[in-house]
């Protein structure tokens, strides 16, 4: 049996990070639900502080350091959400945010970070750079790394998103989570599961670089090329040496399913003109997966919208189905 977190760590985190974030809405859509036949709820990650749900494992993994181990500081190398993530929680608990990020990052997210908090550190012209420097405070002035998945108290903080669908949906029979390190749908899965409700946990990546899918496919972590994705919160690699995610997501997910550009693009523009919600890619695959018709729900359905942190000249450009590159 590998190393597993599981419903006892996942409440222990809600009643920690209780206050520091949303219980976030979770809402009927009258139209996905009249399409599909089955009744069908949003988990509304869009909602939360920062913009997605990230700030929930960053919360809980702040909270379990020692007083001391806060009080050095914490480093981390994301441009993206759970660079805001960590960031924003660092804040909020008084402790020190170093947000490590290469020469290459443009400044607009540079910027979104630095007035969140943090202290900013440009280092090299790549992520290993930046991660190598993170390496650097940690063992030279003993911060401490919060990692962006493959970390218990992350995947526990991430999990606490189950329990909440778990309370308000005990007859849910399918979830649909944005899958790409898998700290999120890990630990969204080990709530469902721990809960024994009879629900399938089903995993959703883009077709173009999903190193997840293509690991549980191999049977062991893999490296896969990082290529340009309108869900770019999902792109990345889940680590040659990943401890939890990789053996959580093999062993509890019930399927992984893959989405084209266009249909993540479909995902976005329904959230908008439909439901009303501004969604990135990310945010976006589960209303995708129904949508394109990859995913049958044969009951109640939750499907978590992970976050809305999309650049808004993007964002109308896919509204308004104005063909870019990418799509
Ligand atoms: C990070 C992120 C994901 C994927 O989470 P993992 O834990 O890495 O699988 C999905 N959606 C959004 C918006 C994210 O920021």
């Amino acid at each position: 049996m590998t190393a597993m977190v599981t419903l006892p760590d996942i409440e222990e985190a809600r009643r920690r990070i209780a206050g520091h974030v949303v219980s976030t809405p979770l809402l009927r859509s009258q139209a996905l639900s009249r399409q599909s036949g089955a009744p069908i709820f949003l988990k509304l990650e869009n909602h939360q502080k920062t913009g997605s749900f990230k700030l929930r494992g960053a919360t809980n993994a702040i909270l379990c350091l020692s007083e001391d181990a806060r009080s050095r500081g914490l480093a981390t190398a994301s441009t993206g959400n759970h660079g805001r993530a960590v960031a924003h929680a660092a804040r909020t608990l008084g402790a020190r945010a170093t947000i490590c990020l290469s020469g290459l990052v443009p400044a607009n997210k540079v910027e979104a970070i630095r007035s969140l908090g943090a202290e900013i550190r440009i280092v090299g012209r790549s992520q290993d750079d930046a991660m190598r420097e993170v390496e650097r405070l940690v063992s030279e002035e003993g911060m401490s790394f919060v990692p962006p998945f493959d970390d218990a108290g992350v995947i526990a903080g991430q999990g606490t998103i189950g329990l909440e669908i778990a309370d308000s949906m005990p007859d849910v029979t399918l979830v649909l989570v944005p899958l790409s390190g898998g700290g999120l749908a890990s630990g969204v899965a080990a709530a469902i599961k721990g809960r024994r409700l009879q629900a399938r946990v089903i995993g959703i990546s883009m077709e173009r670089g999903a190193a997840m899918a293509a690991s549980i496919a191999a049977g062991a972590p893999l490296d896969v090329q990082e290529v340009e994705t309108l869900a770019d919160s999902l792109g990345g690699g889940i680590g040659l040496d990943n401890r939890l995610t990789f053996a959580m997501c093999r062993d509890l997910l019930d399927n992984v399913i893959l989405l084209s550009e266009s249909e993540i693009a479909e995902g976005i523009r329904h959230a908008a003109l439909v439901e009303g919600e501004i969604v990135e890619g990310a945010g976006a695959v589960g209303i995708a997966a129904l949508l394109a018709g990859k995913i049958r729900p044969d009951g109640p359905t939750a499907i978590v919208v992970s976050g809305g942190n999309i650049d808004p000249a993007l964002h109308s450009q896919i509204v308004n189905d104005i063909k870019s590159g990418v799509a």
